[in-house]
C-alpha cells in the first residue's frame, strides 16, 4: 500500500482521486474472489459523466462473487506526482493498484482517448503490450462505439465486448469463475478461445489479418475452431432496469446531474451518424419505469436536475406526458432534454418545462441547405427550421446554438453560403417578432466518415478545402455579428484515420505514446506533429485511411463485425445519398430492412405488420 496523503496536495483537483463518494461501493477485498476495475481514459470529470460504466458497475456488483471499481486517467500532474513516487495506478474504492486486479475494462468511446489507454496500463504497471502479458497479469478487455471498429486497438486489448454489455458481461463471468477455480487455473489461452465462443465477444490475438501490396486488407482469419469468421454485435432486447444508485461525485463534473436512459438506439437514419446505426433498434422504457426510476434517483442521490437521455429524446412516444408528470409528481425537479429534433414540437416541449431559465436553445440543421440535408438524410426542410426558429423567439427565447458540420459528402460553395443565409434569417425573424437581436452562435463541427455508415466509403475533405469554408463562414457570420466556434480539422483528420483504421495502427498509436501523446482530444495537449512522426515511422500515412474515398467493394478492417445493419443497405443508402433522395425513419413509417430484421423480434414484426 503507499501513502496518498503525500502527494495529493500537490495536485489540482484532489478529489478526482480520493474516492469515497455517495453510493461508491467498497466490498471485501479478500473475501471477493473476482475483482473488476472499470476504466475510462479520460479525465474523472470526463469519465464519471458516462452512461455506460454505471450500469455495469451495478451490474458487477450486485454479483455476490464479484467486486468492481473505478478508475480514470490521472491529469498530467498526478501522473507526474505518481511516477516520482512510484505509485502505480490505483482504484478509487479500495486503492488497490490495478495491477491487482482480474480484469480492467475500459470504456472507448472516442478515438483521441487510445493513448490514454497506453498511459494508463503503463502507470499501472503493466505491460501494454497484449502480447507481452502472461496469465497473471490483469485481462484488458473493451468495449463502447470504439469497438465496431476494435482493429486499431487489437495488440493492446485482449478481447473486446461489441455492443450492449449487459448480458454478455454475466456469461463472461460464467467463463472467468470457471477458469478462476481455486488450483485449477488454466492458461491464459485457454480462456480467451473459450470467450471467444460468446457471442459479441471479439478476441483479436486468434484472427490474422492480411494485406494486399497497396496496404488494403486482403483477408481476416480466425486462426481457431472457437473464433467465429463473423462477430454478432450483441443487443438486449428489452432495456434492464436504469441505474437508480449510481456514485455521486463531490467536485463538478461534465454533466453535473442524475441521468436516466428513457430509450436507447435511434431510427432517423442520418448518414453521417454511427451511433444511428451501432445503437439500433430503438428501444424505449416505460413512461412508469422512467417516473419510478427518477423518484428513486432524487432519493437516492439528492439531485435538484435530471436528464432524460437518449439519441433523439424528443422521438419518445408521448415524451410530453411524461414531462408533464414529472413536473407534476416532482415538481421542484429541474428537467434537461439533451438532444431533441429541431421541430416547434421541441420548442413547446423545452417551454413546458417548469424550471428552465430561457436563454438557449441548441439545435443541430447539420448543413445549410435543403438539397445537402438530403444527401445526409437531416430531413428538415428551411420553412421547418425557421418555423421553429421563429417559435422559439415567439416564446421568449433569446438565442440559439446551432450545430453544423463542415466537408459533408456532396458539399459546395453554396451551401456554405447557405449556412450564412440561413443565420441571416434566422436573425431578421427575431427582430421582426421580438424587435431585437437575438444571440446565435454557431458550432462547426468536420465531417468524420465512420465505420458502419452509409458514408463509411467516403473521403474526408483535405485540411486546404475545410481552411477555405472555414473562412468563408468566419467572414460571412462575423459581418452577421454571430459567435463562430469549430474544431481544429487535425483533430478531426487524427480522428477519421483511427476510427477507419487496420491492425497496423497499432504501431502508430504505441509509437505516439512513446512520443508524448496523451490527452489528444485537449487542444493544450494535442500534438500533431508526434502523431505524423508516429506514421511515418510505422511507414503509414494518415491520408490513407481518412481521405481516400473507398471502391465498395473493398474489405474493410472492421468487416468481420457485424453491426446488425447489413453492408447492402449501407450500399443502398449511400447511393441514395448520391441521388438525393431521403430515406424514412422506420419508427413512424415502414420498415426499411436495414438488417436488423434478420434478427430482432420487434423488427420482424414491424416488417411483417404483425
Ligand atoms: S429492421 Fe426495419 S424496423 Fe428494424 S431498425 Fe431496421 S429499418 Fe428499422
Amino acid at each position: 500500500m503507499f501513502y496518498l496523503d503525500s502527494i495529493l496536495y500537490q495536485v489540482t483537483k484532489p478529489a478526482r482521486y480520493t474516492g469515497g463518494e455517495w453510493n461508491s461501493i467498497v466490498k471485501d477485498w479478500e473475501k471477493t474472489p473476482i475483482r473488476v476495475v472499470l476504466s475510462y481514459p479520460d479525465l474523472y470529470e470526463i469519465g464519471m459523466s458516462n452512461m455506460a460504466l454505471p450500469i455495469l458497475y451495478e451490474l458487477l456488483n450486485s454479483q455476490p462473487d464479484v467486486l468492481a471499481e473505478r478508475a480514470y486517467a490521472p491529469w498530467v500532474d498526478m501522473e507526474a506526482a505518481m511516477r516520482k513516487a512510484g505509485i502505480p495506478l490505483f482504484s478509487l474504492e479500495s486503492k488497490h493498484p490495478l495491477k491487482e486486479f482480474d480484469v480492467i475494462g475500459f470504456s472507448l468511446g472516442y478515438e483521441l482517448t487510445y493513448t490514454n489507454v497506453l498511459n494508463m496500463l503503463d502507470l499501472a504497471q503493466i505491460p501494454v503490450l497484449a502480447s507481452e502479458r502472461n496469465d497473471y497479469h490483469p485481462l484488458i478487455i473493451a468495449g463502447g462505439s470504439c469497438a465496431l471498429n476494435p482493429e486499431p486497438m487489437a495488440d493492446f486489448i485482449d478481447f473486446f465486448v461489441i455492443g450492449d454489455g449487459e448480458e454478455a458481461l454475466l456469461e463472461l463471468l460464467d467463463s472467468f469463475r470457471n477458469w478462476k477455480r481455486p488450483g485449477k487455473r488454466a492458461p491464459k489461452e485457454e480462456l480467451l478461445r473459450q470467450v471467444a465462443t460468446i457471442p459479441g465477444i471479439y478476441v483479436p490475438s486468434l484472427y490474422q489479418v492480411e494485406y494486399q501490396a497497396d496496404g488494403l486488407v486482403k483477408s481476416i482469419t480466425p486462426t481457431v475452431p472457437e473464433a467465429s469468421p463473423t462477430i454478432q454485435r450483441r443487443i438486449v432486447t428489452k432495456l434492464p432496469p436504469p441505474v437508480t444508485k449510481p456514485v455521486v461525485p463531490y467536485i463538478e463534473v461534465i454533466h453535473d446531474r442524475g441521468a436516466i436512459e428513457i430509450q436507447r438506439g435511434c431510427t432517423r437514419g442520418c448518414r453521417f451518424c454511427q451511433a444511428g446505426i451501432i445503437y439500433r433498434p430503438v428501444r424505449e422504457r416505460s413512461q412508469e419505469e422512467v417516473l419510478q426510476a427518477i423518484g428513486e434517483l432524487i432519493t437516492n442521490c439528492g439531485y435538484s436536475e435530471v436528464s432524460l437521455v437518449s439519441l433523439s429524446t424528443s422521438d419518445y412516444s408521448n415524451i410530453d406526458e411524461l414531462v408533464a408528470s414529472l413536473s407534476y409528481r416532482y415538481c421542484d425537479l429541474a428537467i434537461s432534454l439533451p438532444s431533441l429534433y429541431i421541430d416547434s414540437f421541441s420548442v413547446q416541449l423545452m417551454d413546458s418545462l417548469p424550471s428552465h431559465k430561457k436563454t438557449g436553445l441548441t439545435f443541430a440543421p447539420e448543413a445549410g441547405s435543403e438539397r445537402l440535408r438530403r444527401i445526409i438524410n437531416k430531413n428538415i426542410s428551411e420553412d421547418e427550421l425557421l418555423k421553429t426558429a421563429g417559435a422559439a423567439f415567439d416564446r421568449g427565447w433569446t438565442g440559439l446554438k446551432l450545430y453544423f458540420m463542415l466537408g459533408l459528402p456532396g458539399e459546395t460553395t453554396e451551401d456554405i453560403e447557405g449556412i450564412i443565409n440561413l443565420v441571416d434569417k434566422i436573425r431578421s425573424l427575431s427582430r421582426k417578432t421580438k424587435g431585437r437581436t437575438p444571440q446565435i452562435r454557431v458550432n462547426l463541427s468536420t465531417f468524420v466518415p465512420k465505420p458502419h455508415t452509409p458514408f463509411q466509403w467516403v473521403a474526408q475533405e483535405s485540411e486546404q478545402g475545410l481552411a477555405c469554408k472555414h473562412e468563408l463562414l468566419k467572414q460571412g457570420l462575423r459581418r452577421k455579428g454571430t459567435k463562430l466556434s469549430w474544431q481544429d480539422p487535425k483533430v478531426s483528420l487524427l480522428e477519421a484515420a483511427l476510427s477507419r483504421g487496420d491492425r497496423r495502427l497499432g504501431r502508430v498509436i504505441y509509437r505516439a505514446w512513446k512520443l508524448g501523446c496523451i490527452f489528444d482530444s485537449w487542444d493544450e495537449h494535442f500534438n500533431y506533429e508526434n502523431w505524423l512522426r508516429a506514421f511515418e515511422e510505422a511507414g503509414l500515412e494518415p491520408g490513407f485511411y481518412a481521405q481516400r474515398k473507398r471502391p465498395l467493394d473493398e474489405l474493410f478492417p472492421w468487416a468481420h463485425i457485424d453491426a446488425g445493419v447489413t453492408t447492402a443497405f449501407l450500399k443502398q443508402e449511400y447511393q441514395r445519398s448520391l441521388d438525393g433522395r431521403e430515406t424514412d425513419d422506420c419508427r413512424a413509417e415502414a420498415c426499411n430492412a436495414c438488417g436488423l430484421e434478420r434478427w430482432q423480434p420487434a423488427c420482424q414484426e414491424k416488417l411483417t405488420g404483425g
